[in-house]
């Protein structure tokens, strides 16, 4: 038994617990399909996706948002968390090695060349561990054409690939099993590693399976789920392996499992940031239940969502994927670097109690969140260019660059100078030798035309009549998208042609689903593809939490050329929950993904616009289960049963929390049966609940 097979029977024997002791070597397992072996499905393996984006290192960024965001990944972020691993004895690997493999090719820096070479020479010596080196070695490959790592992946492969036919072992629990294969397929084309990740997938979900449960997604079969369940990260894991699968071995049956549980999330389980994952078990909670102060959204888990968003899009030619990818990437993932690169959120909360709670963390190498976005920012040009079979070009992300393409035998290519994300302004300049015959698709993005994500979770509360426009060479022509969310463009290109595209860009006010316990009575503030919130900072006495937004009131956006590199922040004004014929106040609201760079505060993406009813979830999570009358004079207005205690900080928790453990398993079915305000008034009024 070699090394790989004890690791695979080591994996198993965990299993112990659940099913019987699984001998290597035994036929079919006790409670196991026995019909499900590796490498028995007919199908003609595809190399890859239909579409197929232009390479990161493809596309040269010019713009003032992105770009300087990817120089400091490579300039500071990547070296920090390089630094930061080689001082513990795992030493750099896993996504912080794929991010310098992969940010070399952009940003060349010899220091951290010298690292890498020594590390691939380690890497070669060391004893392998399962797939888990299949993706490094890959990207490794495509990026510089070296076999090194690739040459003894394949070798691993054969033995886990061996190990499968004699032995068969169960689903272990392994969460990116068919993702590193699916990977290294790539890399090979070889159809043995494409049978490897898609038995990974068949295994699991039988009763064989390794502790059983919706938290690890295997309560049932894969092709049998139809919602996001369990733990986010793991979750959208699988999303993308099945996309894979589905495309590469083209047996539909796996992509359309991996759509169904994308549109569980689209219509109940996304937040507005484009994030994902709502409990504190790193999971996906219930439908409609997307808390704020105790939001998850782990920066892995909307990277990973960005990749699914992506690898749908790149099979189906939908827009309604690249919006959702969009708002993921501008608000929810940059948020998990400081703007300083060198400090990190793993959680991406919607509110903050200002606690210190919130507070962003240097330990950067320890944890799965900055090395999976070293890796994102690395490759992020790679989102914005594609290109179908037929060679029809795909603009997806307005972002000032420069790439090219070859359509048919000729070669094309654009130069994008945009606004975005703080105005609705780009061109788009063609050169080319030659005249081409071709298509340029434009992506008109869902926030133009009314549509902040594809489904009703959210909408705009203010609706907006005027829609893109679109000139070529001057000559207006249509820009109504197709049902794909594309305007098509095609004609014969000329060098110098250029197309001009404006799209709609007021301040939105946002609302969400009523189903939404937390948002209700609630509006978030977007601008393009920006999400904004209050932060304690931008207003005087700091309690965004209470802060009331006037449904009619004006949001101006200004221009702060010193905000953080520049930014498009939005001047208003607001009165407070507490007493809501106080006088209004200038608040300035900045945009999401640069809270939490001036130090503690209360923030908060959802901004109130009238008062609490009793029963409707306050801003610690919980029940507002008491208004107090005589709150003007008092100086508080509301009692929330919190769910748990934030912090002695919190000023707006419910001191019941603390005194009485109990009390909230009290109030709750005292609400839930008369759903009225006649539960009598707690004992510690003169505390004040809300403020
Ligand atoms: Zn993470």
């Amino acid at each position: 038994m070699g090394n790989v097979a004890r690791r695979d029977f080591l994996k198993a024997a965990a299993a112990a617990a659940v099913a019987p002791l699984v001998v290597p070597g035994a036929a079919a397992k006790p409670g196991a399909r026995a019909d499900i072996r590796i490498g028995d499905a007919s199908y003609t393996p595809v190399p890859d996706y239909p579409i197929q984006p232009n390479l990161y290192s493809e596309v040269t960024l010019t713009d003032t948002f992105w770009k300087p965001k990817v120089a400091a990944n490579a300039e500071v972020t990547i070296p920090f968390e390089v630094q930061k691993l080689s001082e513990i004895e795992r030493g750099v690997n896993g996504n912080v090695l794929e991010a310098v493999i992969l940010s070399l090719k952009t940003h060349p820096d010899p220091k951290l060349q010298a690292m890498l070479d020594a590390r691939v020479q380690q890497a070669k010596q060391a004893e392998a561990r399962g797939n888990s080196g299949f993706e490094v070695a890959a990207t490794y490959y495509h990026t510089t054409g070296k076999r090194d790592l690739l040459d003894k992946a394949i070798v691993t492969a054969d033995a886990l690939y061996k190990n499968f036919v004699e032995t068969n072992p169960p689903f272990s629990g392994g969460e990116r099993d068919a993702m590193n294969c699916v990977q290294l397929y790539r890399a090979t084309h070889d159809k043995k590693h494409l049978d490897l990740a898609k038995h990974y997938l068949d295994i699991r979900g039988l009763e064989s399976s390794v502790n059983r449960s919706r938290h690890n997604q295997s309560y049932k079969p894969v092709l049998e789920q139809t919602e996001a369940v369990g733990h986010a990260v793991n979750c959208v894991t699988l999303m993308v392996s099945l996309a894979d699968v589905g495309v590469l071995t083209g047996i539909k049956d796996y992509f359309n499992a991996s759509q169904r549980m994308w549109q569980d999330i689209i219509e109940k389980k996304l937040y507005v940031t484009g994030g994902v994952g709502t409990t504190g078990n790193e999971g996906f909670g219930e439908a409609y239940s997307l808390p704020n102060i105790n939001a998850y959204s782990e920066t892995c888990a909307v990277l990973m969502f960005i990749t699914l968003n992506h690898r749908l899009f790149m099979a189906t030619g939908d827009a309604k994927y690249i919006d959702v990818m969009e708002r993921g990437m501008y608000n929810n993932a940059i948020d998990g670097v400081s703007a300083s690169g060198d400090r990190f959120f793993y959680v991406n909360r919607l509110a903050s109690a200002g606690d210190g709670r919130d507070t962003r963390w240097a330990r950067a190498s320890l944890e799965c969140c900055p090395p999976n976005l070293v890796r994102f920012l690395a490759s992020m040009p790679g989102y914005v260019y594609a290109q179908d079979k037929k060679d029809a070009i795909y603009v997806n992300l307005y972002v000032s660059s420069r790439t090219s393409f070859k359509v048919g035998a000729k070669d094309l290519a654009l130069s994008v100078d945009s606004e975005m994300p703080w105005g609705g302004v780009s061109t788009i300049t063609v050169s080319t030798k030659d005249d081409v015959s071709g298509t340029i698709k434009l992506r008109i993005p869902g926030w133009a035309r009314n549509k902040p994500v594809p489904s009703t979770l959210y909408s705009y509360a203010d609706r907006l009549d005027h829609q893109a426009t679109m000139w070529v060479n001057g000559k207006s022509v249509s820009a109504a998208p197709d049902k794909m969310g594309y305007v098509s463009l095609d004609r014969l290109w000329k060098n110098g042609d250029v197309i001009r595209v404006e799209f709609p860009f007021e301040v939105r006010r946002v609302v969400a689903d009523q189903r939404v316990a937390e948002t209700r009575r609630r509006v978030a503030v977007e601008r393009g593809p920006i999400v904004y919130c209050l932060e304690s900072h931008d207003m005087q006495g700091g309690r965004a939490l209470s802060a009331l937004l006037d449904a009619r009131v004006d949001l101006k956006p200004v221009v702060d050329p010193a905000f953080y590199g520049g930014a498009t922040v939005i001047h208003t004004s607001a009165t407070s929950i507490t007493n809501p014929s106080s006088a209004a106040q200038s608040v300035k609201l900045i945009p999401y993904y640069l809270w939490a760079n001036r130090g503690a505060g209360e923030m908060t993406v959802w901004l109130s616009t009238e008062g609490y009813r009793l029963g409707d979830t306050g801003p610690a999570g919980g029940f507002i289960f008491y208004e107090n009358p005589n709150g003007a004079n008092d100086g508080w207005r509301y009692l929330e049963a919190a769910p748990f205690d934030q912090s002695a900080g919190a000023r707006w928790r419910s001191p019941l929390c603390r005194s009485q453990p109990q009390w909230r398993a009290r109030v709750v079915p005292a609400f839930a049966r008369r759903a009225r305000a006649d539960v009598q008034e707690p004992q510690g009024r003169g505390h004040p609940g809300l403020s």
